[in-house]
């Protein structure tokens, strides 16, 4: 079977492997159907993700259907449309014993750690599957994995309706972020540098937007939180600069959310974290909210409908991240086809 194979950063190559074939683990045999092409996926390709190791099957935004279960399906049938957990956990250590398996000390992310969903089979658990709405086509249900990471770091946020929420980058991961937010949380600033995704951004429910560049970032921040600043800022800018932004315009007693995988150095000072008492948190993958992604989509109060612009086949892999990297206006979600 095909798969897609980042050699080394820089070396992306379509390489032939065996079909995975089922054991007692991993009893779930899943053919892909759609894989989503995630930033972390190109940072992978490029050699700017920290956690990833090479050489490496990518994509850990998988769709597809059940093709064979190997003992205890727990609920999933042969033909049953799924979208496979990326995250695999120990079950023991410290993090684990506290129900935060995202961030278990022995963590292997499918697409990071060990290899992900651009191939046309893996073997997963059964207990990895969540089953898809009908509602959804293969490839919008790719989008369930983005949303997650969303619900995340609202979760991690502990957003409320009394917060003020300043929401810094509005790309892929900062329009995630809004969706979710914006049905916990009526008050949302959303910053950015670029009008177009500000004027999207107050399309898709934000209060206020603030241009980064081109505005006061600190003192439009004052003025739209009632001179408090933020309750609490999510940093999905994830730039040199965001985090210590954030800083300064949260208000007293908030909290301040980091998403970003950078290893370069960023100046923050103690005094404003201290002074202020500000809570900051990281917000890593996703805690088991494909439950609650799916949930919502049932009940009616999240639409993933739209997302994807672009298609690839999966054996023209080269071309989508090429294309990806063009930065093209008209890209959102691009996702790997099967049907080659
Ligand atoms: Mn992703
Ligand atoms: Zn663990």
């Amino acid at each position: 079977m095909k798969a897609v194979q980042i050699v080394t950063p820089e070396d992306l190559r379509v390489i032939d492997v065996e079909k995975p074939v089922t054991d007692e683990k991993n009893n779930v045999l899943v053919r892909m159907t759609a894989a989503g092409i995630c930033g972390s996926d190109v940072g992978i390709y490029h050699g700017t993700n920290a956690a990833a190791t090479y050489p490496r099957i990518i994509g850990h935004e998988m769709v597809g259907v059940v093709e064979e279960i190997n003992g205890d399906g727990k609920g999933l049938q042969v033909g049953s449309r799924v979208i496979v957990n990326q995250v695999t956990s120990c079950g023991h250590c410290y993090p684990c014993s506290l129900g935060r398996g995202n961030v278990c000390d022995d963590l292997k992310v499918r697409g990071v750690h060990i290899d992900g969903g651009y191939r046309e089979y893996i073997c997963v658990p059964a207990e990895d599957c969540y089953v898809l709405p009908d509602s959804l086509s293969d490839q919008d249900a790719v989008m369930i994995e983005p949303t997650t990471i969303a619900i995340q770091s609202c979760t991690r946020a502990q957003l409320g309706e009394d917060d003020m929420l300043l929401l810094y980058g509005y790309g892929a991961l900062g329009s995630s972020i809004l969706r979710i937010a914006r049905q916990l949380c009526p008050y949302i600033i959303v910053a950015d540098v670029v009008d177009s995704k500000l004027e999207a951004a107050k399309a898709a429910g934000a209060k206020y937007t603030i241009n980064a560049q081109t505005e006061d970032f600190q003192a439009k921040v004052k003025e739209y939180t009632h001179g408090r600043g933020s309750t609490v800022s999510i940093d999905a800018a994830c730039v040199k600069d965001s985090l210590m932004m954030l800083l300064q315009a949260t208000g007293n007693a908030g909290r301040v959310i980091t998403m970003g995988f950078s290893t370069a150095g960023t100046e923050v000072n103690q005094f404003l974290i201290t002074s202020k008492e500000l809570d900051v948190r990281g917000s890593r993958l996703q805690n088991k909210m494909f439950g609650k992604a799916i949930e919502m989509i049932n009940q009616g109060k999240l639409d993933l409908t739209g997302a994807v612009s672009h298609t690839f086949p999966l054996t023209e892999a080269q071309k989508a991240f090429d294309f990806v990297d063009t930065h093209d206006p008209s890209i959102r979600k691009v996702v790997l086809t099967f049907d080659f």
